[in-house]
């Protein structure tokens, strides 16, 4: 039989966690023939709400499921981890300061990437879906120093799966027909999803969708504002999509993706593309050998060189913000 592998989910009790955790009890995170090890990590308020999610996680008699434990200190939480989805952030309050809201998210970060450096497994792999994503993550990292950064990514993946859909939308296509799509950036409003490179059917997307008025005015922005127009609709913030998204990617990470094409995730920057090294930004990328390649040598016009150049002038100032505050 095959030794479990260590799941390790941040905010468990939280709406995120809720669609999360049974997806990944299930076998879709890791594969069918993989059993895990679930260790759920709450704040002291939320451990009650987790152990409910506990019960029923038992309740469905999963097969791949081979334990359940629960936590409310990080080292014991992350302790033999293989995989780490951190899912609990800080949210802003309103009248929040950005300072504020990074002080704050550092405080849970910064002793997580602690713990992660303590006790993880040494193939530990790291996703951080809590906002500021990449910040949280380059936070984590920062604390990790034992720790490939590389194995401190951030999601994007919602962004790229959103940006599927209303390019399929758009073009009158199922999501399957489309390849090559790319979210460049920071997981914010500033992110830049990209259908420069993409191909439609195998047909430059740019020429089946030939309206730069659509992408500017209408493909970029519901993009990037897709999370407050779900909040608008469903009375609360997308949760399930997110799960999804979690889900994908690290399936992919660990499973490679296919050979045609690529996928988004924010990882950490070798400097291509202008991106100054270190900080962890969106890209496209594939997966193989259970490692992120970021995919090289696009062209990249002066439409996207702006577009990307402002959503990393964001992560550089979120990166000073916390560099100044001394949470890195
Ligand atoms: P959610 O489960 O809805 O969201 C969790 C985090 O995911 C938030 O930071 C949220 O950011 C972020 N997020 C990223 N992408 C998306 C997306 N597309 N849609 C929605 N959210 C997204 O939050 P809940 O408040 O329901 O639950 C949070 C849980 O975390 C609580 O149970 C709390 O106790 C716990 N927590 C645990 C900590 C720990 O383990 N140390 C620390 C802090 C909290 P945004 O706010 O920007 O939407």
């Amino acid at each position: 039989s095959i030794t479990p592998v260590n799941v390790t989910v941040t905010g468990a009790a939280g709406q995120i966690g809720y669609a999360l955790l049974f997806r990944i009890a299930s076998g879709q995170l890791l594969g069918p023939n993989t059993p895990v090890r679930l260790r759920l990590l709450e704040i002291p308020q939320g451990v009650r709400a987790a152990e409910g999610t506990a019960m029923e996680l038992d309740d469905c008699a999963f097969p791949l499921l081979a334990g359940i434990d629960i936590f409310d200190d990080p080292t014991a939480g992350f302790a033999g981890a293989n995989v780490a989805l951190l899912v609990g952030a800080r949210p802003r309050s309103a009248g929040m300061e950005r300072g504020d809201l990074l002080q704050a998210n550092g405080g849970i970060f910064g002793p997580q990437g602690a713990a992660i450096n303590a006790g993880a497994a040494d193939d530990i792999r790291v996703l951080v879906v809590g906002n500021p994503a990449n910040t949280n993550a380059l936070i984590a990292a920062s604390h990790a120093p034992d720790v490939p950064a590389e194995r401190f990514t951030a999601m994007t993946r919602l962004d790229h799966n959103r940006a599927l859909s209303q390019l399929a939308t758009k073009a009158g296509v199922p999501v399957t027909a489309i390849e090559k799509l790319t979210i460049w950036g920071n997981h914010s409003a500033t992110q830049y999803p990209d259908i420069f490179h993409a191909e439609i059917s195998g047909r430059p997307a740019t020429e089946v969708v030939a309206d730069q008025a659509w992408l500017e005015n209408d493909f970029i922005p519901t993009v990037a504002k897709r999370g407050a127009a779900i909040i608008e609709a469903r009375g609360a913030s997308s949760a399930a999509s997110a799960a999804n998204a979690a889900i994908s990617h690290v399936f992919d990470w660990v499973n490679g993706t296919p050979a045609a094409g690529w996928t988004s995730a924010a990882v950490v920057s070798d400097g291509s593309y202008g991106v100054p090294a270190g900080l962890i930004s969106s890209f496209p990328v594939t997966s193989t050998g259970g490692a992120w390649q970021i995919v090289p040598g696009l062209e990249i016009d002066s439409f996207s060189r702006g577009r990307i150049d402002a959503s990393v002038a964001e992560l550089i100032e979120e990166r000073d913000a916390v560099t100044a505050l001394g949470l890195i």
